[in-house]
């Protein structure tokens, strides 16, 4: 049983794009949205602008309070998208309500959208065209690629059908020509396709949610869940017993997580060299 190294690939991937981003040779702006003061959003905010830092690329806050209205929200981000010398946005979910996430998610200019959550950058992943592509499911595909693992002809159950996981996910396993069957809260017998799959990715949000019963021999394991119990974080994913079983599987954290903040820098590299220097 291999592990797939989250941390270990993300980290080379980093590395690469330190140097990419300095070959650009001008200045880098990186803009986040923080409504509010939810807690855990300032952790992972801290997070990025410290991997600003290490980049050598300026991660700039614009942190608004708690009652701010969508329409100022979209204000700032009109702005940000006219200003040449921003180059990524980020809007750190989740916004306080009632503000409307998705509304502001897709203003966004495509351009700039390093986390791929636009109508206009969905749809072209959708449409099978260019586009900046959501951070975990594309940190999924760069993991297995980084492992040799070939999705062609493979059966793959996919455990969650989000806009931010699942939808995108879908399309990048489909174009690599595997056989995806996607599941949800309302799929009847849920092990009869993990039994059956050469590749379970689970995305549920519920601890131990894969059982070692549920998996075949040999297959490989992808644990994008993130539950935090008694201040721990933790997968969907049995990983003592499971990984008895399988070729290959993530730990959490250390593996799907760590993908995800990197391909945030992957994307802003492309949106800036694909979208923003023509
Ligand atoms: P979400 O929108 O709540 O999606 C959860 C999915 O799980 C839904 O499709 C839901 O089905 C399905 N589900 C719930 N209970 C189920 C059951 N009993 N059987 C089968 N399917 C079930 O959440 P999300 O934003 O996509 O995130 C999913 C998980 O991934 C969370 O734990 C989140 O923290 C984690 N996550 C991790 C990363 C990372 O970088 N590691 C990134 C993003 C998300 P319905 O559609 O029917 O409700």
């Amino acid at each position: 049983m291999t592990i797939l190294d989250g941390k270990k690939v993300s980290n080379e991937i980093l590395e690469d794009l330190k140097s990419k981003f300095a070959s650009l040779n001008k200045k880098i702006t990186f803009a986040i949205i923080w409504v509010g003061n939810n807690e855990a959003s300032g952790i992972y905010i801290k997070n990025k602008l410290k991997k600003c830092e290490e980049l050598g690329i300026e991660g700039k806050l614009y942190h608004l309070e708690e009652d701010t209205t969508e329409e100022e929200v979209l204000e700032l981000i009109a702005k940000l998208n006219n200003d040449n010398n921003v180059n990524g946005i980020l809007i750190q979910s989740p916004l306080p309500k009632p503000i409307n996430e998705v509304n502001c998610f897709n203003h966004v200019s495509y351009k700039k959208d390093v986390d791929g959550f636009s109508n206009i950058s969905a749809g072209n992943l959708t449409l099978g065209n260019p586009s900046l592509i959501s951070c975990t499911p594309k940190g999924i595909i760069t993991l297995l690629d980084y492992y040799h693992i070939n999705l062609e002809g493979k059966n793959v159950c996919l455990i969650n059908r989000s806009n931010i996981v699942g939808k995108p996910l879908f399309n990048l396993l489909i174009k690599r020509n595997a056989t995806v069957t996607m599941c949800h809260s309302k799929t009847n017998n849920l092990e009869d396709f993990t039994k059956e799959a050469d590749i379970v990715i689970s995305a549920v949000g519920r601890p131990k949610f894969i059982t070692s019963d549920m998996v075949k021999e040999g297959s490989v394991v992808i644990d994008v869940g993130i539950s935090r119990v008694n201040g721990k974080v933790i997968g969907d994913v049995d990983f003592a017993s499971v990984s008895q079983k399988t070729s290959y599987i993530t730990p959490v954290p250390g593996g799907v997580g760590p993908m995800t903040i990197a391909m945030i820098f992957s994307n802003l590299y492309e949106a800036i060299t694909k979208y923003q220097d023509k």
